[in-house]
């Protein structure tokens, strides 16, 4: 029978059993739409990777003999919202099925499930066959715990799939080796130049800026670096064996003005898309790995494997697992406002200036800029998590809920209540110096607390501690820090310091 076939922007899977064979019954249905440009002021250079995808997507998807109906954003017919889109189609179309990949997004998939029920055609959803597990995989794993500890999730997952093991072992004896994989980086020479794809997108950006869409952050239309194709993204991948797996684990966490992404993959966009599936990412690795054992130290790769079947796979399994509730928490009660310069990157903290201006200017920070820069001063500062989530949610080239809300609300703000963590990640400037060069040339002193020139982060870090005493010190995890509270000679003009500090966070 006719079937209509829905393609959302990230389920440009090509090894979807979908396509398997072209059949002429079948109408492949990708659209461009206002629903999805708006839900949040993305970068625009998320906006254009994702259009220019999902067009290279519906060519390749017509050369292998596939029908393709492909609405762009400015076709005067677009009703720019899924459920009068796919209505108006099947109804030209005079389809007499509908059929749907299983959205990684809680809204669209209440939206499809609205849509198939008030449908008169049958309809049908389909696994995105992406990822390693299903959807409530984790949920099961996980039955009745409080804290859904990543480590054991990882571990089975390297077990199920035959990951770095040997028999039943983990190869080389250890499932991580993360205390190895914490310096910062001294030499600059390390530094290889990034594999980037630089195309001509003024037209797509033309349409987008014609159409008013709100965007934020800055492009060159004509240099677009981010890999928007199966073959781009595969050949991001083998630069990545090839030039950074190497230094991965070492300079993971290392925090630099020198280089924007370090030993990073920069493939998060290629696989959040769909482009490029996990499972062959890991396999590539550890392939490249076996064949360059002698050059290639083992913690490197554990350390990249762990982030993408682990931590990704994980934080998709908790979204499943907590959705819509996870949305809605807010542990610390947090409501202050996000400072305005999170949207120019004009702070005189060096930390924050830089790694938000490489944000705005790149659609792109590595995980440390995000979780113990951007993340720990809003966690510090009290920030409102749902302000936090629509920054996180617009500003980065990889930003999707599944995946954002999950690391933003839980894992960098523990609105959670210690779900995905065991006790928030928050540091004073003594983590950012000894990180990096971030501290050098900042306008404020990073060993000071009290004083004009004394960094923020160490006052606003006791406060922190202080503020949330009844619902932090009973963690065994954290007494210890109390413990030092309590006896800073100081204790009050710190906690005064940062109040001064945090009346006035738009000058900071
Ligand atoms: P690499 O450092 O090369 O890592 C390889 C891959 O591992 C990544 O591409 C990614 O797929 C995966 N990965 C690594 N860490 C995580 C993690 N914590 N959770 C899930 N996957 C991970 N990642 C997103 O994909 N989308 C987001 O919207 C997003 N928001 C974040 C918000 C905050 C506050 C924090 C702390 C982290 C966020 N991350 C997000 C996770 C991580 O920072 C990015 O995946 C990573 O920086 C992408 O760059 P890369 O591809 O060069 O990663």
């Amino acid at each position: 029978s006719k079937t209509l076939r829905l393609i959302l922007g990230d389920q440009l899977n090509s090894k979807h059993s979908w396509f398997d064979k072209a059949d002429k019954n079948n109408h492949y249905l990708i659209a461009e739409m206002r629903q999805e440009t708006d839900y949040a002021p993305h970068h625009i250079q998320k906006v254009l990777a994702f259009f220019a995808s999902m067009r290279n997507f519906a060519k390749s998807l017509e050369e292998a003999g596939h029908q393709v109906i492909y609405f762009h954003l400015d076709d005067k017919n677009n009703p720019q919202k899924l459920d009068e889109l796919i209505e108006q189609v099947v109804k030209e179309g005079e389809f007499e099925k509908f059929e749907y990949q299983l959205p990684d997004e809680y809204r669209l998939d209440e939206q499809l499930k609205n849509i198939s029920e008030s449908l008169e055609i049958e309809s049908k959803a389909y696994d995105t066959e992406h990822f390693l597990t299903e959807r409530e995989f984790l949920k099961d794993f996980f039955k009745g715990k409080k804290t859904y500890l990543m480590e054991s999730f990882y571990r089975e997952m390297r077990k199920k799939f035959d990951i770095l093991m040997d028999g039943k072992e983990p190869v080389d004896g250890k499932w991580n080796f993360d205390q190895e994989n914490r310096k910062a980086l001294k030499d600059k020479r390390l530094l290889r130049k990034p594999k980037l794809h630089p195309k001509d997108l003024s037209d797509i950006h033309k349409m987008i800026e014609k159409a008013e869409v709100k965007t934020i952050g800055e492009v060159d239309p004509k240099n677009f670096p981010w890999p928007t194709s199966r073959e781009e993204s595969l050949d991001v991948l083998d630069h990545f064996c090839k030039n950074l797996l190497v230094h991965f684990g070492d300079y993971q966490d290392a925090l630099t003005t020198w280089d924007p992404y370090l030993f990073h993959s920069r493939l998060s966009f290629a696989m959040n898309s769909k482009m490029l599936s996990p499972l062959e990412v890991v396999e590539e690795v550890e392939k490249y790995w076996e064949g360059h054992r002698d050059e290639i130290d083992i913690s490197q790769v554990e350390g990249f494997i762990r982030q993408i079947i682990g931590w990704r796979e994980y934080m998709r399994g908790v979204y499943w697992a907590k959705m819509p509730d996870f949305a809605e928490m807010n542990f610390f009660g947090h409501d202050r406002k996000l400072p305005d310069w999170f949207w120019t990157g004009q702070t005189k903290m060096k930390c924050l200036s830089h790694s938000i201006t490489q944000s705005l200017e790149k659609s792109y920070a590595h995980h440390i800029q995000r979780l113990m820069v951007t993340g720990n001063f809003a966690l510090l500062a009290g920030i409102d998590p749902d302000e936090l989530d629509q920054w996180y949610l617009g500003i980065y080239i990889d930003a999707i809920e599944w995946v954002e809300i999950t690391n933003t609300r839980g894992m960098s703000q523990f609105a959670d209540g210690g779900i995905v963590g065991t006790k928030p990640y928050v540091s004073s400037a003594n983590y950012i110096k000894k990180m990096g060069n971030y501290c050098e040339h900042c306008a404020y002193n990073h060993k000071e607390k009290i004083g004009d020139k004394a960094c923020p982060f160490n006052s606003l870090y006791w406060q922190f501690y202080e503020r949330n005493r009844e619902k932090l010190e009973k963690n065994p995890r954290i007494g210890m820090a109390y413990r030092t509270l309590d006896k800073l000679k100081n204790k009050q003009e710190i906690l005064d310091q940062a109040e001064s500090y945090l009346d006035k966070l738009n000058e900071l």
